[in-house]
């Protein structure tokens, strides 16, 4: 028997190279990237070529997927849960005119927000795009479910969504070899690919006749599965089944035995009534173990009341289950316990590790930003003016904390500029200096959009760029002013002055390191009067690839990158 050791995200990556992807994109971000670098890793030694992109943002991403497949490319979409929103005008659109050949979206969602500004349960885009949902169970079968993805979305003709979490995208296990044929799909009729106010309402009848069809292969599927026969129903819901299967080996290590029935849910949305209904028919107790919000108990319940079936269920609505945070293996051993009983001690000693608020990250040794902070601190104590500065995600979010606490105001992707804008447009106190502090990757993803509107606005504010040359806090993919891409091959830099110059903004720029003329580069800045002026801090990060006489490589490896 032949057996690898593998990680959630290198199996959902194993499922799609043999389901057999073409074209690979996403934006970059945690998890998701993964998947995109395990990709990277195992194309060479496939027989035909797959193309990679980072695109500048996640709807950018989706569109070019859409299109791929518009080209008969099977495509895969990796981003992270906040990157789903971005891209939903996107979906809301394809999931209308539908994809002639396979495109998957692998949606990473961050419990516990470990490296997120939020913890959102992405599941509900499913539902309001009334996309097929499929959330892998197993590490084990993860690779499987993937491939499974990929032809339930050439039989529908749409895009099907595979959500996974942090936890179950790190998670390793010794797997067996797996061989599957790839999906075959007819790409014929592809084009038109139109949806409009002529055709919207044919097309949404179009795609509910294709949700009740994946309903029906949800009844079917052979990862939906069912162990044991009780009157009380353990319902694990794909990340779930992996943590669950860790409470009963660990509880059964005490000799605990369950007098229960486990489910094993694969498919979210649309939801297999039919393998439910028949499944709990007579029971009395149904616990929905899942991660994120009640996504699965809600539309549970709402089925078991359709069929008139008396079976309580409980979950995070019933607060058995915190409706707040990663589930931990003594959460779900505590819930277990409501139903089968079991000495508390036992449970209690399950592991409980919980995502510590607070801001602590610190910057990496020999990062480009703290020589700069440092000097715009001081610059500015010097003036006398006080700083109102806004931040991206990014490594600059590490100035939230000790022993900066400069960054005030901190929302999503591209938002710095708008919220600094709107603020020093309405306040514009005569003693404060409005900064937006603006990510390389960050610039080209949404705020240059923002930019535009600012200088339109007239808003008097300094913008600075923090240009270390690739998406640094994800591990140092490429953008467009990188000199490279996903591919590694050289591509002519897009320079952020230049843009920045097309909309007559101010622009110095200046490295970090150089002493002699940041302070009064920072100064200029700080000057900004009734206009807009732009500092781009010009320093690549250690961890970012940069082109040497060896080629493309960071000037440093190894340690940990902050954002991983
Ligand atoms: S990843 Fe690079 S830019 Fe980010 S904190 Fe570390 S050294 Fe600095």
């Amino acid at each position: 028997m032949v057996t690898k050791s593998i990680i959630g995200e290198e199996a959902l990556a194993l499922g799609a190279m043999m389901a057999g992807v073409r074209f690979v994109t996403g934006y970059p971000g945690t998890p998701s990237k993964g998947i995109f670098k395990a990709l990277q890793e195992f194309s060479p030694t496939l027989p035909h070529p797959v193309y990679f992109h980072w695109a500048t943002n996640e709807k950018v991403a989706l569109e070019l997927a859409v299109g791929a497949t518009l080209a008969g490319m099977p495509s895969l979409v990796c981003v992270k849960s906040v990157g789903a929103n971005v891209l939903l005008d996107a979906l809301m659109t394809v999931n209308l005119t539908g994809v002639p050949s396979p495109l998957v979206i692998a949606l990473g969602d961050d419990p516990s927000a470990w490296v997120s500004q939020n913890e959102q349960d992405s599941r509900w885009l499913a539902l309001m795009s009334e996309l097929p949902l499929l959330e892998p169970t197993r590490i084990e079968d993860a690779a499987e479910i993937m491939h499974a993805a990929f032809q339930l979305s050439a039989k529908l003709n749409l895009p099907v969504i595979v959500r996974f979490t942090r936890s179950f995208a790190l998670t390793r296990k010794e797997i067996l070899k797996a061989s599957l044929q790839p999906v075959t799909f007819n790409h014929s009729n592809s084009l038109p690919s139109i949806a409009s106010g002529g055709n919207a309402i044919t097309l949404h009848a179009r795609l509910q006749e294709r949700l009740k069809f994946a309903e029906q292969w949800t009844n079917d599927f052979k990862f939906n599965r069912k162990k044991g026969d009780s009157a009380i129903v353990v319902m694990a819901v794909g990340p779930c089944v992996e943590k669950v299967g860790e409470v009963l080996n660990l509880l059964s290590r005490q000799s605990q035995r369950f007098d229960a029935a486990f489910l094993e849910l694969a498919t979210s949305f649309p939801l297999p009534r039919r393998w439910l209904l028949d499944n709990l028919a007579g029971k009395t107790v149904a616990l929905v173990i899942e991660e994120g919000m009640p996504f699965v108990e809600m539309q549970l319940r709402a089925l078991l009341q359709e069929a008139r079936q008396p079976i309580a269920v409980r979950g995070k609505l019933t607060g058995d289950l915190p409706s707040v945070g990663e589930l931990t293996l003594r959460q779900i051993g505590k819930a277990l316990r409501n139903f089968l009983p079991m000495p508390s001690e036992i449970v209690n000693q399950l592991p409980d590790p919980q995502r510590q608020q607070g801001f602590t990250l610190k910057f990496c040794d020999g990062c480009p930003y703290p020589p700069f902070l440092d000097q715009l601190i001081r610059t500015a104590q010097g003036m006398g003016v006080k700083l109102v500065v806004s931040a991206n995600p990014g490594c600059a979010i590490v100035a939230i904390g000790e022993p900066y606490q400069l960054v005030q105001i901190k929302h999503s992707m591209g938002g710095s500029v708008n919220l600094v804008a709107s603020i020093a447009k309405f306040e514009h106190a005569p003693n404060r200096r409005y900064i937006a502090l603006v990510g390389d990757s960050d610039f080209f993803h949404s705020a240059f959009n923002g930019i535009v509107n600012a200088v339109w606005w007239k808003a008097p504010m300094g913008l600075v760029i923090l240009d270390n040359g690739g998406a640094a806090f994800t591990g140092g993919q490429p953008h467009p002013g990188s000199g490279f891409n996903a591919s590694n091959e050289f591509t002519r830099p897009i320079q952020i002055e230049r843009l920045l110059s097309a909309l007559d903004i101010p622009v110095q720029v200046v490295s970090s390191r150089d002493n002699e003329n940041l302070s009064a580069a920072i100064k200029w800045l700080l000057d900004y009067g009734d206009e807009i002026r732009a500092l781009i801090l010009r320093e690549p990060c250690p961890f970012v690839p940069v082109w040497t006489q060896e080629g493309l490589k960071p000037l440093k490896t190894g340690g940990k990158i902050v954002g991983e």
